[in-house]
C-alpha cells in the first residue's frame, strides 16, 4: 500500500509538470478542491468526453444529447428534495474546529485498525456505521465516535459537537437589485446535471418525436461544496459528471438498469479499462429516489471507490416536477395500442447513469502512469516515466521529429505536420537529442513518434517508434497518416 501511495503521489506531480492538470488559482495559493486541466488535460478530457458522448448519442439512435444551463429556477432543486436531503451527516472537533464528514472520519478510523491488523474490529465499526447511517440515528453515530475514542487529527482530541447535517449544494444570489424577501433571488449551482434533462423531458420528446424507451445525454460542469475534498480530482468542488436518463414504461425499469449496468462496464471496458480493475458494488441504503442503485467501482491506487453509478430512479423526478410546476408531464404510449392494450398516458420510469468525467480522468491516468527501469544490453540502467494512454483517447497521437534543424529535415516535418494535423493531434519538435525527445514524448503519452533523417530524402522512409514497448521501424513517409489513423481508430 505504501508503494502505492507513492505511485499515487508521483502521479500528481506528473500531472503537474507536464501539463495536465494545475491546483486552481496557484498562483495565490490554490483554492481547495477545485483544479484546472493544462494543455495535455484539457485534451485528454475533451477526447473521453467525446468518446462517451459519440457512444451515447450517435451509436444509440434513441439518445440525443442536451445542454442544460447550470442555474436553474431554485424551485427545481425544492422538487428534486436537493434542498432537504441533499446532505451529509458531519461533526466537528470542538478544539480545532475542523468539520469532518462522519463517514470519513470512521472509515479513515477503520483503516488505521485494519493497518495494525485489527480487521475484524475494523469491518465491526464499518457495519455498525453502515447501521446507524442507514436509520440516520446521529446520536448512535456520535456514541460510536466517542465509544471508540476517535480522535481528530489535528487537536488528537475527542472533544467532538453533535452530528448534523450539512448541505452541499453552493448557493448564490441572482440579478443586481436586492429582492425584499430575503431568499428570493437565491439560486444554486447545480449539484448534478440529471435535473435539467427532466425538466426538458416534454421539449426533448415532442420536438424530438421521440418515442419511449429513448435517452437524453448530456455532460456539464456540477458542484458540491464537499467537506472532506481529498485524493486529487477525485472529490472535487467543482466536477463534470456524464449523465444519461433512459425513460423506459413503468415495469419495465429492472429489464433496463440491468442492460445498462452492463452496457457501461463493457463501455470502461472498450475505453482499456481492465475487467478485473472493475466491480459492481449494489447499494445499501437506497436514496430517497431510486428503486434500485448500483456504483460501478474501479480499483484507485487508494482502492475500491465509486466511478459511476447506475440508478433507477422510478418516476420520482418527473412526479415531483409535475406537482411543483402544476404542469402534466406525461407520455401518451401509442405503441400500447397496437400491442392490443389500451391508450396510456402514464409517467415514464427513468434509469440513470452518470460518470463523473474527471473520475474517469484519473482512472485513466491510474492505469496508464509507470516508472520503469530496466538494464540494457550494455549492462547499463536505463528507466522512463510513461503514460501508456490508449492512443484512441491519448490527447497528441504523433509526435514529428525532424533529427536536425537544418538540410532541408524540418520542412519535410513541416509537410507531414500539414498532412495530418487535419485528421489527428499531431506537433513537430526540434529541439534537444532524439532521445531526450522520445523520453518526453513517453511522460506525455503520445503513442507514436516519427524521426525525419537524412535517409528520408533519399528513399522517402522514416522512423517510426512506438511508444508502449519502445520498438522503431522503418516505414514510407506517406504511409504515416494511414498507420496513425489504424492505430487510433
Ligand atoms: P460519492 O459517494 O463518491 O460522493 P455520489 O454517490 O455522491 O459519489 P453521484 O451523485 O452518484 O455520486 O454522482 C455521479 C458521479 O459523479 C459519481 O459516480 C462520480 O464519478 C461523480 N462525482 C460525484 N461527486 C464528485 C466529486 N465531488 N468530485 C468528482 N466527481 C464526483
Amino acid at each position: 500500500m505504501a508503494n502505492e501511495s507513492n505511485l499515487f503521489q508521483e502521479l500528481v506531480s506528473h500531472c503537474k509538470e507536464y501539463g495536465y492538470i494545475f491546483q486552481s488559482s496557484e498562483l495565490y495559493d490554490g483554492l481547495s478542491a477545485v483544479y484546472d486541466y493544462g494543455q495535455m488535460g484539457a485534451q485528454l478530457k475533451k477526447n473521453l468526453r467525446d468518446e462517451w458522448w459519440k457512444s451515447m448519442t450517435q451509436l444509440n439512435e434513441n439518445i440525443v444529447g442536451i445542454d442544460a444551463a447550470i442555474f436553474m429556477h431554485p424551485t427545481v432543486w425544492k422538487a428534486s428534495g436537493h434542498v432537504d436531503n441533499f446532505s451529509d451527516p458531519m461533526i466537528d472537533n470542538k478544539d480545532s474546529k475542523k468539520r469532518y464528514r462522519v463517514d470519513h472520519l470512521i472509515e479513515g478510523f477503520a483503516d488505521e485498525l485494519k493497518e495494525a491488523g485489527k480487521t475484524t474490529e475494523a469491518e465491526a465499526i464499518i457495519t455498525s456505521m453502515e447501521a446507524l447511517i442507514g436509520k440516520d440515528d446521529y446520536a448512535g453515530l456520535k456514541k460510536l465516535i466517542e465509544d471508540n475514542k476517535i480522535k481528530c487529527g489535528i487537536s488528537k482530541t475527542c472533544n467532538w459537537t453533535d452530528v448534523r447535517q450539512f448541505n452541499l449544494m453552493f448557493s448564490t444570489e441572482f440579478g443586481a437589485v436586492a429582492s425584499e424577501n430575503e431568499g428570493d433571488n437565491i439560486v444554486y449551482l447545480r449539484p448534478e446535471t440529471a435535473q435539467g434533462i427532466f425538466v426538458n423531458f416534454l421539449n426533448v420528446q415532442k420536438t424530438g418525436r421521440m418515442k419511449i424507451p429513448f435517452g437524453i445525454a448530456q455532460t456539464g460542469k456540477a458542484f458540491r461544496n464537499e467537506i472532506v475534498a481529498r485524493q486529487f480530482i477525485f472529490r472535487m468542488r467543482e466536477f463534470e459528471q456524464m449523465e444519461m436518463q433512459f425513460f423506459v414504461r413503468p415495469g419495465t425499469q429492472m429489464e433496463w438498469y440491468n442492460y445498462w449496468k452492463e452496457e457501461r462496464k463493457k463501455w470502461h471496458e472498450s475505453i482499456g479499462i481492465p475487467a478485473a480493475k472493475l466491480r459492481f458494488h449494489d447499494h445499501v441504503k437506497l436514496a430517497h429516489y431510486a428503486d434500485a442503485a448500483l456504483d460501478i467501482e474501479f480499483e484507485f491506487p487508494f482502492g475500491w471507490k465509486e466511478l459511476e453509478g447506475i440508478h433507477s430512479r422510478t418516476d420520482f423526478d418527473l412526479t415531483q416536477h409535475a406537482k411543483f410546476s402544476k404542469k402534466k408531464i406525461q407520455y401518451y404510449d401509442n405503441d400500447l395500442n397496437e400491442e392490443g392494450k389500451p391508450y396510456g398516458n402514464y409517467t415514464p420510469y427513468v434509469v440513470e447513469t452518470s460518470v463523473g468525467l474527471d473520475r474517469l480522468f484519473l482512472t485513466v491516468l491510474s492505469l496508464a502512469y509507470a516508472n520503469e527501469k530496466w538494464t540494457k544490453e550494455d549492462g547499463t540502467e536505463d528507466s522512463r516515466v510513461v503514460l501508456r494512454i490508449p492512443p484512441k483517447i491519448a490527447p497528441t497521437k504523433l509526435a514529428i521529429l525532424p533529427l536536425i534543424k537544418k538540410d532541408g529535415l524540418p520542412e519535410i516535418a513541416k509537410e507531414l505536420l500539414n498532412e495530418c494535423k487535419g485528421s489527428f493531434m499531431c506537433f513537430c519538435e526540434e529541439k534537444d537529442t532524439i532521445g531526450k525527445r522520445y523520453r518526453r514524448m513517453d511522460a506525455i503519452g503520445t503513442p507514436f513518434c516519427v524521426t525525419i533523417d537524412h535517409q528520408t530524402k533519399e528513399d522517402q522512409t522514416v522512423t517510426i517508434r512506438y511508444r508502449d514497448d519502445m520498438r522503431q521501424e522503418r516505414i514510407a513517409l506517406k504511409d504515416v497518416k494511414k498507420l496513425v489513423l489504424e492505430k487510433i481508430s
